[in-house]
């Protein structure tokens, strides 16, 4: 039995209507299921759901809801970009209407004041590194980090997206771009992780590199996330879906991967309240309370 709070329909950059994968998690026995489509911006870009499309989501998740109430819990959410300096347009996204919000960093702002995607094609990122910040990783990996320390305001339901997602980009030779073993990214992490820990706010483990990217692990890596469960941060395992197959990408070789590092415990959202769920190879067990 699994769960999956992150998802991306055809009203962002997912490719199917949302009942497709109401269809799929039913057919893969989910449990529940939350949609997570792009919060809009202020202004238009490829991946993001337009202001305009706003109310429909809503209103064909509600329908959703009810059609499938007896096969599937439904959630209501969206992945909104954090971004320093425009907390209030993305606050507003942040309302009674979701059941819970995911917060993500998708752009860092330079010190011209241009917004920087950090998780786009690796070419235009390493353009970017040496424009906006001369090169000087340490001084990007601060700023990345530090966007964690600013959103993480206390919160129980809000799950901080794809903590490490900078490690994905590759050289041409396969190394990796961004070194995570230096000093600088350890301390940077660590302090993101720690404001984290004080919000009490979830983290999510994403397994959307390891299907997309071949990434050996999800994100956040193993360090990082042996880190996190010592903190007592909340952890929630989602996929990133953008399409129906999607759904549970990579779940069964984490779940293994997860117990190996101790960590046997995960949050799910089940009538409507987080709960612990154990951590099996087939799926998580929600754990009764009664
Ligand atoms: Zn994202
Ligand atoms: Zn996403």
């Amino acid at each position: 039995m699994w769960f999956n709070y992150h998802c991306h329909s055809n009203y962002c950059d997912g490719s199917e209507p949302l009942e497709s994968y109401v269809l799929s998690a039913i057919n893969k026995e989910f449990k529940a299921i939350g949609f997570s489509s792009h919060a809009p911006l202020w202004f238009e870009n490829a991946w993001n759901m337009p202001i305009a499309k706003l109310d429909d989501y809503f209103a064909e998740i509600e329908a959703l809801k009810k059609k499938y109430a007896s096969q599937i819990e439904i959630y209501k959410s969206l992945e909104i970009d954090f971004l320093e300096g425009k907390d209030v347009w993305l606050q507003s996204f942040q309302s009674d209407q979701l059941d819970y919000n995911i917060l993500s960093v998708h752009f860092l702002k330079s010190n011209s004041g241009e917004l920087i995607e950090i998780d786009g094609p690796t070419d235009t990122f390493l353009t970017q590194l040496a424009t906006n910040w001369n090169n000087d990783q340490d001084l990007f990996i601060r700023s990345y980090f530090r966007a964690f320390e600013v959103m993480a305001v206390p919160s129980t339901q809000t799950i901080i997206g794809h903590f490490d997602k900078i490690k994905m980009h590759r050289n041409a030779d396969g190394t990796q771009v961004i070194d995570t073993d230096s000093a600088v990214y350890k301390e940077a992490s660590e302090v993101a992780l720690q404001a984290i820990a004080q919000s009490g706010a979830f983290l999510e483990i994403n397994t959307r590199g390891m299907y997309k990217k071949q990434l050996e692990h999800p994100y956040p890596s193993p360090e990082l996330l042996k880190r996190a469960f010592e903190l007592n941060i909340p952890l929630v395992l989602n996929s990133d879906a953008h399409h129906p197959n999607e759904l549970d990408a990579c779940f069964e070789t984490t779940a293994t991967f997860l117990t190996g590092l101790g960590i046997n415990k995960l949050k799910v959202l089940t009538k409507n309240k987080w709960v612990d769920a154990l951590v099996t190879i087939n799926g998580l067990e929600p754990i009764d309370e009664h």
